[in-house]
């Protein structure tokens, strides 16, 4: 299947500020395997805030719980989440990606979903930043960094 967050990025990675999204149309979608699948089944950490926003989606549309828990920020971490079943998930577009500092980035974008039928829009601004893994389950190696997402902004 292709990955449900829609990747591969479209932010070229040769501009590490204010991220451009590359011209062109001629950008395949990937299979999950190839995308979103290596941090959600594979245990790799997603290496800037775009790819973690972007595995996090993934995870909203497969009902992936641990996942959402595991990057959430411990600040903002809800006690317990529950995905709404009757939300049926459209599709992905990132609108802007920004790396403020090394360990803060900003992710805008634009998700859609439906739910009884009915569209609606998503359109967040969402803020992550970079930690030292703390849990020694987690870190694999001493002194181990991850992306965490902490809140956002809702447009409209
Ligand atoms: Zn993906």
């Amino acid at each position: 299947m292709n990955c449900p967050c829609g990747g591969p990025s479209k932010f070229s990675i040769n501009t590490t500020l204010r991220k451009k999204p590359i011209k062109g149309n001629n950008i395949k979608s990937v299979s999950f395997n190839e995308c979103c699948a290596k941090y959600l089944d594979m245990g790799n950490r997603a290496t800037d805030a775009e790819a973690l926003m972007r595995s996090r989606y993934s995870a909203y549309v497969l009902g992936r719980v641990n996942y959402l828990n595991a990057t959430w920020h411990k600040r903002t971490k809800p006690d317990q989440l529950s995905l709404e079943n009757e939300v049926k998930w459209l599709g992905l577009e990132v609108k802007c990606f920004t790396q403020s500092q090394s360990n803060l980035a900003e992710v805008e974008f634009v998700a859609r979903y439906k739910i009884d039928g009915k569209a609606y829009r998503l359109h967040e601004r969402s803020r992550f930043q970079q930690e030292k893994l703390e849990n020694s389950d987690l870190a694999l190696k001493a002194d181990e960094m991850a992306w965490f997402y902490v809140d956002g902004d809702i447009f409209d």
